[in-house]
């Protein structure tokens, strides 16, 4: 059967592998398997949103509220922008689909950075685009200007702090960047961890307000995927212009956010205290992880996130490593598909992350 040509050279994207498959694959029991493979909260999400959820069950017949006014008050608070300046998508996966299809086709250009999240590269090849990256692993960007004069790209990626290594973009120098930029490429600045970066260093946070503000052809993303607590319930979004955001409802399958989930992020945004203080376990127990790659002689990237990325010696096979980690049940990211012999781990519990460096202790 033929199928669809843009769909000739794309590998399917491979999630961190779920809990499930390890118990099947390996034999080892659930609770004794440690995820630290997709950048979860590992302490969950506000206990407040487990009780709000557990009252919703009752009512499962009806369709969701598509108007989502909820959550988008809440999101319009939290940001201090219009409702009109919001979308949100089952993560924020699904408005980058969007606006690829809002913006992109066989006959366009998408440009990324060397090391960044898969799912761009992805979502453009749905559409036929053709991807250009950069050749900085960090994000340089005046490589990103030079390449956007040369190339002229329908849309530009920036992933701020980024995944998967962690490190993150000066907000001024992001500011003087998005000035120089014409009004018809769109720039999407993706903050899935921005609440880490900005716990860690206000140079490095950006408030979505202030894109909004000045820049007309911006598109800000968050997610409740990370930080929030929230990576089963599916919910995303992004902050742009209304004119922008007018394009990508157009694309918006209804009822695409289900009724728990609407209500799981409107409650998870009234306990921000719970938020905060997961952040700061996670830097704390980030310290750990710094010491480790220091009496280990490993490379730690400065990270802006709730992961680290671990750079191997060239003795080291990161693919073997992470392998023998996940017989352990120990379930990590090996980078050799991003072309680094590395991995990343999410910053876990103090438990979790003394199972780690006791594996690592084996194994190194
Ligand atoms: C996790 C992540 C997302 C999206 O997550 P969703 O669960 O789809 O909201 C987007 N961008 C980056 C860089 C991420 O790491």
């Amino acid at each position: 059967m033929n199928f669809n040509a843009t769909l000739k050279d794309i590998q399917t994207y491979e999630a961190g592998k779920p809990i499930e498959l390890v118990v099947r694959e390996f034999g080892i029991k659930p609770e004794e398997i440690v995820k630290l493979a997709s950048n979860e909260n590992p302490y969950g999400c506000s206990p407040k949103v487990q009780e709000a959820v557990g009252n919703i069950v009752a009512n499962m017949a009806l369709y969701p509220d598509d108007s989502m006014t909820k959550l988008l008050d809440g999101l319009s608070q939290k940001f201090a922008v219009q409702t009109e300046n919001l979308i949100i998508g089952s993560g924020s996966d699904q408005v980058i689909e969007f606006i690829m299809h809002a913006k992109a086709n066989k006959a366009s250009k998408i440009l990324i950075n060397s090391v960044t999240f898969a799912m761009y590269e992805i979502y453009a090849k749905h559409v036929g685009a053709e991807v250009i990256r950069t050749v900085s692993q960090e994000h340089d960007l005046e490589e990103f200007y030079a390449l956007y004069k040369k190339e002229n790209p329908e849309i530009i990626f920036l992933c701020t702090p980024n995944n998967p290594t962690g490190d993150a973009i000066d907000t001024l120098a992001l500011f003087d960047f998005l000035h120089k930029i014409d009004k018809d490429t769109l720039v999407v600045i993706d903050g899935a961890y921005m609440e880490y970066a900005g716990f860690k260093d206000v140079a490095k946070k950006i408030a979505p307000a202030k894109l909004v503000e000045q820049f007309e052809n911006v598109i800000y993303l968050g997610t409740f995927s990370k930080a929030y607590g929230l990576g089963g319930m599916r919910v995303g979004y992004g902050v742009a212009n209304a004119t922008i955001i007018q394009e990508l409802y157009k694309l918006r399958p209804p009822f695409n956010i289900t009724t728990l989930s609407l209500e799981a992020a409107s409650v998870a945004l009234e306990d921000e205290a719970f938020v905060e203080k997961c952040i700061a376990s996670c830097f704390d127990e980030m310290k750990r992880y710094e010491e480790f790659a220091n009496e280990k002689k490993l490379d730690i990237i400065n990270s802006y996130t709730n992961f680290v990325t671990l750079v191997l010696n060239v003795s080291q096979n990161s693919q073997e490593i992470s392998n023998a980690l996940l017989k352990k049940g120990m379930i990590v990211r090996d980078l050799k598909g991003y072309g680094m012999n590395a991995i990343r781990v999410t910053v876990g519990t103090k438990e979790q992350n003394s199972r780690f460096f006791e594996l690592m202790n084996e194994l190194l």
